[in-house]
């Protein structure tokens, strides 16, 4: 038996993967994008109310709208956002395109900084496209060793995901429970995501996924483990792809600081009005998966180098808070002209150091890229140590650039009136004299520039700027074990005595 959630979904359950795929409408435009998410009988709770209209809802559209930019720059500038699909012989949007290059890893990290700028948010999209480069080689592997057809099934369902240009979210994490015990070790099997039956067409799956960003903005969901796995878990190695509006799935919207600002009149007080993240916790109250979905059942060895291979990929994804940053730095000066102290040599300075930090991150996630090598199923993946030093650079750098930022805005980032009080005809007045900076600057866009950056360092958006960079892709310690395990500290230690002229094998010398 399943949950007792309430669904309104009117999908057969056991859908065949040709009745799925005809739900779907090839999309061109972002407003085809909009359209697509319409009318979706999908249960979405959001302040402990069913949404029936998301699309139209203000604080979830933002975070549609942040997707859609993945279509529009498609269209605007397709050398950048676009690639040539040797699957169906046509342009496809880069984040359905299956890495075959280095080059084509820097041209999606390029494309993530200019969406970053674009937005200066989460746009969503990455841990998808990272997903399928990952299920690529992993599928080829699995197939390899087991004699299964899990690769074949990958091509074909991304041939029908380019054809018809939809997006493909990944849930990964868990929610995990007593994090000392095991998937199968947990008082309640379903704090991991498990096969609770088989059938002679697929399976079911039952549990949760937790934090999963722009699961809802997607067509599609590839569920797969979030962790190692031994043999008693072997309920829980699965992957399968499921539509975002499958029977059986039910999302609960995650709130964010400050997400009420959204219901109010005006756009000042947004800070970013037009964009924004989602993140959602998932329910699947025994989805089915049918079996040209599934990718993996069983194989719970490949669970730990699945999960490496997917972060190897994702780490360097969030070079894309390299865009925010620049948005970030640009943000600090203009406050800083608008304020009159764009010459001071601490600004400056300041200015100089946040350059400096996101840059740095930019170098990591970059140098990953150029430094791809193949996997045996022809895909190039991110070199894991760089990737891994990326996304550990994104879980500080992020925050000292914040911090610099409302260094340089003032303490007026935190404490400025609301947009009513400026319209409001008794103090509006005061405040366009008091709140004035440079004379020929006017008050309102002193104070949007404010907005903004109280919006990414401690608003709405610093959710995609700080908490997500802390936190998504694995949280710090995740990429400190994975750098002490490729650090080949033994190696730099013999380079070390080669040079001071220690012979290893020297009396009184404990060996290793
Ligand atoms: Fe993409 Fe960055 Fe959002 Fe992850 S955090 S989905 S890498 S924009």
């Amino acid at each position: 038996m399943g949950f007792a959630m309430a669904t309104r979904n009117p999908y057969p359950k056991e859908e065949t993967a040709s009745e799925r795929w005809a739900r779907f409408k090839p999309i061109v435009t972002g407003d085809d994008y909009l359209e697509s998410l319409r009318k979706r009988p999908i249960d979405l709770f959001l302040f402990g109310e069913l949404i029936t209209n998301p699309v139209d809802h203000p604080i979830i559209r933002p975070s549609m709208d942040a997707m859609k930019a993945t279509y529009d720059l498609a269209i605007e500038d397709p050398e950048l956002a676009t690639a040539e699909s040797p699957l169906i012989g046509k342009r496809v949007n880069r984040f359905l395109h299956i890495v075959e290059s280095p080059h084509d890893l820097v041209m999606k990290n390029r494309m993530q900084r200019r969406l970053g700028q674009m937005t200066g948010t989460c746009f969503q999209r990455c841990a998808g496209h990272d997903a399928f480069s990952m299920l690529h080689s992993i599928t080829y592997d699995i197939d390899r060793k087991h004699g299964t057809s899990y690769h074949q099934r990958f091509i074909d369902f991304m041939k029908l995901a380019q054809t018809n240009n939809v997006i493909l979210g990944a849930g990964m994490t868990d929610p995990k429970g007593d994090r000392s015990k095991r998937p199968s070790e947990q008082a309640d099997p379903d704090l991991f995501m498990h096969v609770v039956r088989r059938t002679k067409d697929g399976l079911y799956v039952r549990g949760a996924k937790a934090h999963m960003t722009g699961g809802f903005n997607s067509h599609w969901i590839c569920v797969m483990p979030t962790m190692n796995l031994t043999e008693a878990d072997k309920d829980y190695a699965v992957v399968g792809l499921v539509p975002a509006d499958a029977a059986g799935l039910t999302f609960i919207y995650g709130r964010k600081s400050c997400d009420t600002r959204a219901m109010e009149e005006g756009d000042i007080d947004k800070g970013n009005a037009k964009y924004g993240g989602q993140e959602a916790l998932v329910i699947f109250d025994d989805v089915f998966i049918p079996r040209e979905h599934v990718l993996m059942d069983g194989e719970y060895k490949f669970a730990q180098e699945m999960v490496s291979r997917f972060t190897s990929y994702h780490r360097a994804s969030y070079v894309c808070k390299t865009g925010l940053g620049d948005v970030l730095t640009g943000a600090a000066a203009t406050i800083a002209e608008y304020n009159g102290v764009e010459d001071a040599s601490h600004i400056k300075d300041k200015l100089v150091e946040m350059t400096h930090l996101n840059e740095t991150i930019y170098s990591s996630a970059i140098a990953s890229s150029h430094e791809a090598k193949p996997q045996a199923s022809g895909i190039y993946m991110n070199d894991p140590m760089l990737a891994n030093v990326c996304k550990q650079n994104v879980t500080r750098f992020p925050y000292e650039l914040s911090r610099l930022a409302q260094d340089i805005a003032g303490g007026l980032v935190a404490t400025l009136p609301s947009q009513k009080d400026f319209e409001n005809e008794v103090i509006g007045p005061l405040l366009e004299k008091y709140l004035k900076g440079r004379s020929n600057v006017p008050v309102e866009h002193r104070a949007r520039l404010l907005r903004l950056i109280e919006n990414m360092t401690l608003g709405c958006n610093a959710v995609g700027y700080l908490t997500e960079s802390m936190h998504g892709a694995g949280s710090p310690q995740a990429q400190r074990i994975q750098i002490l395990r490729a650090m080949e500290v033994e190696k730099k230690k013999s380079f070390a005595k080669q040079l001071a002229g220690v012979i290893s094998n020297m009396p009184g010398e404990i060996e290793k």
